[in-house]
């Protein structure tokens, strides 16, 4: 069978080459899929370790090398790689200990080139657009998908355009775009409103969208799951944890699993778990209380990357918790905030939004949902220096909610100020 987009909805097909975001018919979210590869398991195992002896730049790359689990190309030289992925598994005792877990495995996605995850789907949705032919691609954010949107794009030679609402705006991560070459429009409107924009835009001048529920960005975030289990020899952990902002790497982790589990890949199905901030959980609330998906108008969270409140892919992250007997949990600022601390502690940083998985952990110990020796491995989503502000801020005991709540520096480590003086020094040092 050769690639198809198929609705997860009504199932209608589309060419993988045509340029859909929604299905036509229903305007379900599409997913690509593929027949068999005619390889086994065991084959591909093999075949994927050794490719790590090789030079060649597809092979090196942590996302590519995995190609038959996402072979949507039909030529090779459309993909653009930075040799994404390659993300090291970091075992974090303190970490583990703080959580209430015998052990703890953190999977690092920060040491991705633009320092996030979104690296491993954003080599994917600029080679779609290298293969259709776009001069351009474009995104609406301040956050992470444009940073990483900007360096693929001008590695493929491309065009990135960034909108971005006026006056909400995240310099840390907009610094990277402006650097790689991202052309950045802020316009006079909200997120919405600028969507809508831009999807005129596309129609009008050919870009090719690259937001988070572009199909082929997915399958590039299934590595990070298929390279994880990699490292491990192919032993599954018994949960995987995540934080959840527009649930898109919760969707390609569950089709990862699923398709992973489908070819004997794995045997046992990990649970995974999604953590929400808890004034940005529509999702949390939606698996607790069932009915319909409310999304929430004004999410508030310090970690802006899961500061998302109509979250675009929810109904294909419903079926990975089902799939999975997968949960969903939320956790406070203070929570998230000691958290991040504690992982630092661990010689490891990462972003704010990545911290709620420790958080996570800890509170789904403390109700009895996962067990201290159950096997586990949290994603971190983000580099430490993504937001250098919050750190200052936390560790000084300046930090505050988004409603001015005082977060306390329940691990802070501020800088003291000292005379010019040895033996004072040498006697505080002690
Ligand atoms: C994008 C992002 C998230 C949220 O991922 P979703 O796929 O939107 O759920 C979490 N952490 C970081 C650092 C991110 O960049
Ligand atoms: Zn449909």
């Amino acid at each position: 069978m050769t690639p198809q987009l198929t609705c997860i909805e009504c199932e209608a097909q589309f060419a993988v080459t045509e340029i859909l975001y929604n299905c036509t018919k229903c305007d379900g979210l599409l997913e690509a899929r593929y027949g068999a590869s005619g390889k086994s398991a065991a084959d591909l195992k093999a075949l994927w370790r050794n490719r790590r002896t090789s030079n060649a730049p597809l092979d090196n790359s942590g996302v590519w090398r995995y190609r038959e689990m996402i072979p949507f190309l039909d030529d090779e030289a459309h993909a653009v790689t930075l040799r994404e992925g390659n993300t090291p598994l970091l075992p974090a005792r303190r970490a583990a200990e703080y959580g209430g877990l015998d052990r703890l495995e953190f999977k690092h996605q920060g040491f991705n080139p633009t320092g996030s995850f979104k690296d491993n789907g954003m080599t994917c949705g600029v080679a779609q657009a290298v293969r259709l032919g776009r001069p351009r691609v474009a995104c609406v954010s301040t956050g992470n998908t444009s940073a990483s949107m900007a360096a693929y794009a001008s590695a493929a030679g491309i065009e990135p355009l960034i909108f971005i609402p006026n006056g909400n705006i995240a310099y840390g991560k907009l610094a990277q775009a402006l650097e790689y070459g991202a052309r950045t429009f802020q316009v006079d409107a909200n997120f919405d409103q600028i969507l809508a924009l831009v999807r005129v835009l596309a129609e009008k001048i050919g870009i090719y969208l690259l937001n988070s529920i572009n199909p082929f960005r997915i399958e590039g975030q299934k590595t990070i799951v298929i390279e994880m289990l990699d490292q491990r020899d192919w032993v599954a952990p018994d949960w995987i944890v995540l934080p959840g902002g527009n649930l898109g790497n919760t969707s390609a982790f569950g089709k990862a699993l699923r398709e992973l589990h489908a070819l004997g890949f794995i045997e046992k199905m990990p649970r995974v778990a999604v953590v929400q901030a808890e004034g940005s959980a529509p999702f949390y609330d939606f698996i607790r209380e069932g009915g319909e998906f409310r999304p929430i108008g004004h999410p508030e969270t310090l970690a802006t990357a899961i500061k998302i409140g109509d979250p675009v892919s929810w109904p294909k992250a419903l079926r990975v918790i089902e799939d999975t007997r997968g949960v969903v949990e939320k956790v406070t600022e203070q929570e998230i905030a000691d958290a991040k601390a504690v992982i630092g502690l661990c010689g490891i940083g990462c972003e704010p939004a990545s911290a709620a998985t420790l958080a996570g952990i800890k509170k789904l110990r403390a109700a009895g949902v996962m067990r201290a020796d159950e096997d586990v491995v949290a994603v971190l989503t983000g580099h430490v220096l993504k937001d250098p502000d919050y750190i200052y801020k936390y560790h000084t005991g300046q930090l505050e909610t988004p409603t001015g709540v005082k977060i306390a520096a329940n691990f802070g480590n501020k800088p003291q100020v000292v005379p010019n003086d040895a033996d004072t020094i040498a006697r505080l040092i002690g």
